[in-house]
């Protein structure tokens, strides 16, 4: 899709701190998280939301999120995870590309959904500390 931003960061034309990629699925930072290590899965294949997209899309980002959700957990020392969709404007969409939002939890974690606005490079440092779990 030529206007659409996640279809922009798959090709690479719009950078993001990406943090996982299969031949379906593409993981990535949000750049602006309610939680340290809040990460975007993503199907490869656009479409505008979860209903609209094939079974295998759907399928594809549950895989990729057993598989990171884990490893992000353990480097940045998380206890537990939420998993969100927002499917429709009124549920909160702002982004009309299929995506999952992984929200890492911590210890006392008050669990607030309000986005944090971190500069470039606090969002690299958290890249680079989940990279090394994911290449292990
Ligand atoms: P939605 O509200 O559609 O469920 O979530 C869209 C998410 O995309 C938001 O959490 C927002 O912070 C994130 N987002 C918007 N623009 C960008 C961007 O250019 N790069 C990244 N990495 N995330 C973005
Ligand atoms: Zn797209």
């Amino acid at each position: 899709m030529d206007n659409c931003l996640f279809c922009k960061i798959i090709s690479g034309e719009i950078p993001a701190h990406k943090i996982y990629e299969d031949d379906e699925t593409l993981a990535f930072l949000d750049i602006g998280p309610v939680s340290e290590g809040h990460t975007l899965i993503i199907p490869k294949e656009h479409a505008t939301d979860l209903t609209a997209g094939s079974e295998e899309s759907a399928l594809a980002i549950m895989q990729t999120i057993k598989e990171i959700a884990p490893k992000i957990t353990e480097a940045l020392g998380a206890t537990g995870y939420n998993l969100g969709m927002n499917n429709g404007r009124d549920a909160g969409q702002d982004v009309f590309h299929t995506h999952m939002h992984l929200m890492p939890r911590y210890e006392n974690d008050e669990r607030k959904f309000v986005k944090s606005f971190p500069d470039n490079q606090f969002l690299a440092q958290i890249k680079s500390k989940i990279a090394q779990k994911l290449t292990n």
